[in-house]
């Protein structure tokens, strides 16, 4: 049985490694109690280390990400940090085209589309994220097949099984609008999704594509888009960075998903 995704987010937080390695290790507490979800925490690149030396290695449930990734995989690129680096660090997943990214530092379509390709070709899972702006709820369909198909352009039918897709309508970000955004909302964006996926590759392809959703989610709400198996999973940006918060997400996730 495919387990329910649940990612954390942590952005640029928090601001010391102690605290980054006992947010972690709550998670993992809850995780080893749970049976029916897969936990990743997409922590800042400098804490990434750390954490897998730590509980890691002990066997934890977590899995690793990373927020961001280079096209390249090495060479003389100050500053970026390149898949295979990721890879060879015990990441398993990277978050791609989040909307902070495109908003702050000009990530196009056409940028995603080579890291979500270096990431496979690293060996790691993209976490593709999409979703509309709030001017553009009208355009909804638009935008959404925009993203995909310029994302994914040159991505073949095999690798889609190892891509989570993350429908993020940015107006529901807590740093954003943070609206409200209903699970039947949430519902026929994911409809949009599967079709296109349907129509530029094949029913098997949409049938099976792990599609999530992110955008204010918390203990509360959480297991309300995964219900009858419509979603994934979710991906949770600001209740991922409360140990409390994220305990409750990971166990009403479990619970629900038996
Ligand atoms: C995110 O930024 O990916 C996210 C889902 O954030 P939040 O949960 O804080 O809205």
């Amino acid at each position: 049985m495919t387990k329910t995704l649940i990612i954390a987010n942590w952005k640029c937080n928090p601001v010391s490694v102690v605290e980054a390695k006992n947010l972690f290790k709550s998670a993992d507490g809850v995780v080893r109690n749970a049976k029916n979800v897969e936990v990743v925490i997409c922590s800042p690149f400098v804490y990434l280390s750390e954490l897998k030396n730590g509980p890691k290695d002990q066997g934890s449930g977590v899995a690793l990400g990373a927020q961001d990734c280079f096209w390249e995989q090495k060479g003389a690129y100050t500053g970026e940090v390149s898949p295979v680096m990721l890879k060879n660090l015990g990441c398993k997943y990277v978050i791609v085209g989040h909307s902070e990214r495109r908003k702050y530092f000009n990530e196009t379509n056409e940028s995603v589309n080579k890291k979500i390709k270096a990431a496979f070709e690293a060996g790691l899972k993209p976490i593709f994220c999409v979703g509309e702006k709030h001017d553009e709820k009208e355009i909804i369909k638009e935008v959404l097949e925009k993203q995909l198909f310029e994302g994914l352009a040159g991505v073949s039918a095999s690798k889609i099984s190892d891509l989570i897709i993350a429908y993020e309508p940015v107006w529901a970000i807590s740093s954003e609008e943070g609206e409200y955004c209903s699970p039947e909302y949430a519902f026929s964006a994911n409809l949009i999704i599967k079709k296109f996926l349907f129509k530029e590759y094949d029913k098997t392809v949409a049938d099976k594509a792990r599609i999530i959703y992110g955008g204010s989610v918390d203990g509360k709400d959480a297991g309300l888009y995964i219900k009858e198996g419509k979603l994934a999973g979710v991906l949770v940006g600001k209740a991922s960075l409360n140990a409390m918060e994220f305990g409750k997400i990971i166990k009403s996730m479990d619970a629900i998903s038996s």
